[in-house]
């Protein structure tokens, strides 16, 4: 697979209505833990190709937001759809088909220690259920567009934040994903180490993945050419519903 080549073919049987389609959809969305509300009636439309920061002060909810898109957290009220398919209608054994059309890069990389970075990456395509043979080349190529293509048989302790945070992303790419989700990508980067991890993150979005990133750092703001909604006390602003 070239990933050069995005923006990628969205499935042989695909229609107009199907790319048209918002990749997620959220409708007066509340997620409780316990008596604790981390959400309060959020209603969110993601495009198809849109880069969305998601703002905030920390616990205004952002993690949340992004663990319900990723099916790591039940809703307690209201629906989301992702790529169309409702989260709470979907059966168990469908889950995991679902669970591969999203990558996610998190603040603190999880990268495993005693694994390559090549490895890293590997671990990663074969559950989304990547062709044996294609793995090499999907791993070297996502590789070379982090910059990092001499760095395949490193472990990530041996490599800088910065390089970690690269390797996380190049790991997210190669999965070729409908939608990257990044939660606080840069927290642990220094300015210039952040600002070539967001300008990945707009090359990514160039060749035509839906980016949503999570950030209390307005800094970031400037930095992509996005769409801005805001988390406070787990109401959302800025989104339309
Ligand atoms: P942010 O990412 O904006 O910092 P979070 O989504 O992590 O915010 O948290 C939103 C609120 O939900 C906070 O009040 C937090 O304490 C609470 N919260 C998050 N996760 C849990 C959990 N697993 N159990 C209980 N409360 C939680």
């Amino acid at each position: 697979m070239n990933l050069n080549a995005f923006p990628r073919c969205v499935g042989i049987n695909t229609t107009k209505a199907d790319t048209d389609r918002p990749v997620v959809e959220m409708f007066h969305v509340y997620k409780r833990y316990g008596s604790r509300t981390a959400l309060y009636d959020v209603s969110l439309r993601v495009s198809r190709g849109e880069f969305l920061f998601v703002t905030g002060p920390s616990g205004a909810g952002k993690t949340t937001l992004l663990r319900l898109l990723f099916l790591d957290e039940t809703i307690s009220e209201g629906q989301i759809l992702v790529d169309g398919i409702n989260l709470q209608r979907i059966p168990r054994n469908r889950i995991p088909l679902l669970r591969r059309k999203i990558s996610v890069v998190f603040q603190d990389f999880r990268l495993i220690r005693d694994y390559t970075v090549y490895e890293n990456i590997a671990l990663v395509l074969e559950a989304k259920g990547a062709s044996p043979r294609h793995v090499p080349a999907r791993i070297r190529q996502a590789l070379r567009m982090v910059g990092l293509e001499d760095c395949a048989h490193a472990y990530p302790p041996r490599l800088s934040g910065g390089e970690q945070q690269r390797v996380a992303v190049a790991r997210a790419a190669a999965a070729n994903p409908l939608i990257l989700l990044a939660d606080e990508p840069t927290g642990n980067l220094d300015t210039e180490t952040a600002d070539m991890v967001m300008a990945l993150l707009i090359r990514l979005h160039r060749r035509g993945t839906t980016i949503v990133v999570a950030t209390h750092d307005d800094r970031l703001l400037s930095k992509a050419p996005a769409r801005v909604v805001s988390l406070a006390e787990g109401r959302l602003y800025g989104a339309q519903a």
